[in-house]
């Protein structure tokens, strides 16, 4: 059998009469900035997220820097987040001018509360936590904090989108939520694309003008900005793809119940186990693994794909080499990153592709 580790083309070709009737819709019409779907692309993103306004934008790096330009947080100050994510989570927080601060992660793989308030100190202006792996983060105890401490929150939804906590969505939480639409999230475009949900009316007209050249009306620029849209060709079909998020995102998660279920016997790994005030959607299934590089090789000889979503934490990658940051700074996050491992879990994935992956893991540690 071969099963790699995401099926990035299979999705598109089942969908393909109605992505490609959507592009040629676009084409038809000769608008390829903004307008009708990008707007109709965006209200419907609101909805999903339970906020009043959501923008298109460029990236998920640039709905993050953006956000953070928005809520005025530049030279000077500091954020608060986390190591163990996609470098954009903290990329974003020096791109805008500010100071990244790193705490380490609980055993969920997301921000841990606990450590939160040591980190805090006249500079700070804001925490950015992240719902890793679709997780969402502990919001009730982040939001506290961060209202103690008058500091904004801004989420890095990435790869939640319509992951709940309380049964409330991702992205509602904060002032500001940030998502990215690229090809690998669960709800992507064919190329680049980013989302931002806020509540704010003030925010919502702020960020509008950041992600189109600082521009507040055709011949006024205000600020200094790049370009960073969401093209109507891509909004088109999203608009399709939305309309297959709740099915896919139910089958992530009963992927995710069938591992749960046949792996949490073996004591040489680590399944993650949902709470009940949680629902995950699953952008990865990471497990930690005993004698990961060899299960790795196993895996790969077996013909299944498997990934490290991240080997290298960002505060031990050159880039943050300024901030100061030692191997031994994030024991947690330094630890889990040498055992975690991502298996398959997208939603075309059948039983018995599903069943195969368990049995090769059960054989790899009963050998
Ligand atoms: C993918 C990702 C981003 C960046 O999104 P892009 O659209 O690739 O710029 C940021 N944060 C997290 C957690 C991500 O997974």
């Amino acid at each position: 059998m071969n099963i790699p580790y995401v099926d990035l083309a299979g999705q598109n070709t089942l969908l393909k009469k109605e992505i490609l009737s959507a592009i040629n819709n676009v084409l038809k019409s000769g608008q390829f900035i903004l307008g009708d779907k990008v707007k109709d692309f965006e209200d419907s993103f609101a909805g999903l997220c339970g906020t009043k306004y959501a923008l298109g934008v460029g990236t998920g790096t640039d709905a993050l820097i953006l956000s953070l330009r928005a809520l005025d947080i530049g030279e000077g100050s500091e954020v608060i987040t986390v190591a163990n994510s996609f470098v954009s989570t903290a990329s974003c927080i020096a791109l805008a001018g500010a100071k990244p601060v790193f705490v380490d992660v609980g055993e969920d793989y997301n921000i841990n509360p606990a450590l939160v308030e040591n980190a805090i100190n006249p500079r700070t202006k804001a925490i950015l936590p992240v719902h890793l792996t679709g997780r969402p983060a502990d919001m009730t105890a982040i939001l506290k904090i961060a209202k103690a401490h008058n500091l904004a929150v801004v989420e890095d939804c990435a790869q939640a989108v319509c992951a709940e906590y309380k049964n409330k969505p991702v992205g509602s939480f904060g002032a500001i939520g940030c998502f990215s639409l690229h090809p690998l999230k669960n709800l992507s475009a064919c190329g680049d694309g980013g989302m931002i949900t806020v509540n704010d009316e003030n925010l919502y007209k702020k960020m509008q003008i950041l992600r189109n050249n600082g521009f507040s009306s055709r011949n006024d620029c205000d600020v200094w900005s790049p370009n960073s849209r969401l093209d109507t060709v891509q909004a088109a079909l999203l608009l399709v793809k939305l309309k297959y998020l709740k099915e896919w995102t139910d089958k992530r998660r009963e992927n995710a119940s069938f591992y749960q279920k046949y792996l949490s016997g073996l004591t040489q790994i680590k399944v993650p186990i949902e709470q009940p005030y949680e629902k995950s959607v699953y952008h990865t299934f990471v497990i930690q693994a005993e004698n990961r590089e060899k299960l790795i090789e196993y895996l790969k000889e077996k013909g299944i794909g498997a990934k490290i979503h991240y080997p290298i934490p960002i505060h031990l990658q050159p880039a943050a080499k300024k901030l100061g940051y030692k191997p031994g700074s994030l024991p947690v996050t330094e630890r889990q990153s040498k055992l975690i491992l991502s298996l398959p879990i997208y939603p075309g994935l059948s039983k018995k592709e599903l069943k195969y992956i368990v049995n090769c893991i059960c054989d790899f540690y009963q050998q």
